[in-house]
């Protein structure tokens, strides 16, 4: 029996994956699966482990570039009411791994809760951002993480504590197939002190990323001491292009994707602005962007 045969209701074969990521690019899923309860998912986890069915979890698609082939397997999205909620107890908050990240900024700033609004213009579902550690010098998401309910590739429901968990640049060690929840905690603000330093932060950032109609992702961790922008700008790299891909005028660490653009195109991009680093600065650039 196969994963369609098996989970008829919430399983479509072939689906294109291009209009849920970013970028608008990337090829169909072999099974696109979007549970609608918590023990749908655990069956489906557990179908795909005894089965061996390859197994990807998909949030918001903004840290990830899908290429053209078709993907192998299973690819996961949570959506639908018990995968995107926000629920507070005092200055505890519990949210969905499928809430979009936005919703929770809003959320705890109106609340007075503060410590995620620094935050503000970054996309993407809660358990994308925690997987990937979402943030930049101003503070990142970890620092107000607690506690992460996973699933493990059994269908079994696990509770990580911050002490359990390591975060650095952009990345965390939550290496089971879903983060179900995170708990956050937060300090108590003035609801408009909160909104001031999140509009400040806003228009700084939409200034330093690419234009909003504009498909963009970042490409690259910035080293210690410096950013990857810096180093691909001094390298004489902006407006680089390789078929539709572009290195951004406005942040030479986003590549821009024109109509047409293939995923190969933006991977032939970030091969040649790394390559081209490495012979300017003598820096090897490391891949943010997560590739399928
Ligand atoms: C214009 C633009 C600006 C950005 N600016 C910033 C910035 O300033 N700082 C910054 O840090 N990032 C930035 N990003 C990157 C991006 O927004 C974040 O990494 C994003 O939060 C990823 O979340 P997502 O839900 O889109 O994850 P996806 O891109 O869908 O997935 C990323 C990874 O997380 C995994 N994943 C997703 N959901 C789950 C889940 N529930 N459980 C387990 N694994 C999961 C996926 O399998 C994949 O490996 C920017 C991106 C864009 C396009």
């Amino acid at each position: 029996m196969t994963l369609a045969e098996a989970f008829p209701e919430i399983v479509k074969r072939r689906e294109p994956l291009a209009p849920y990521t970013h970028l608008r690019i990337g090829g169909p899923a072999e099974y696109f699966v979007q549970p609608r309860t918590v023990p749908e998912l655990a069956a489906v986890l557990k179908f795909c482990k005894t089965d061996a069915v390859p197994l990807r979890m998909l949030g918001g698609g903004y840290n990830l570039l899908v290429l053209d082939d078709p993907v192998p397997g299973a690819v996961m999205r949570l959506h639908g009411k018990a995968f995107d909620f926000i629920e507070c107890k005092g200055k505890t908050v519990r949210s969905g791994g499928g809430t979009a990240l936005f919703d929770l900024i809003e959320y705890t700033v109106k609340a007075g809760l503060g410590g995620l609004e620094t935050l503000v213009g970054i996309n993407g579902t809660v358990g994308g951002s925690v997987r990937c550690n979402v943030g930049d010098r101003a503070g990142e998401i970890a620092s107000a993480v607690r506690r992460v309910a996973v699933l493990t590739d059994e269908g079994t429901e696990q509770i990580r504590t911050r002490d359990e968990l390591t975060f650095s640049d952009h990345r965390s060690d939550l290496d089971e197939p879903v983060i179900l929840w995170v708990e956050f905690e937060f300090e108590t603000y003035p609801p408009e002190a909160l909104r001031k330093r999140m509009l400040k932060t806003w228009i700084a950032r939409k200034a330093s990323e690419p234009l909003s109609f504009q498909a963009g992702v970042r490409m690259f961790r910035s080293p210690a001491g410096t950013t990857a922008a810096q180093l691909i700008e001094r390298a004489g790299l902006a407006k680089k292009r390789v078929g539709g891909a572009e290195v951004s005028e406005r942040n030479g660490n986003y590549a821009i994707a024109h109509p047409g653009t293939t995923g190969r195109d933006i991977l032939g991009l970030m091969d040649a602005v790394k390559a081209k680093v490495k012979e300017v600065s003598g820096v090897t650039l490391e891949r943010e962007l997560h590739v399928w």
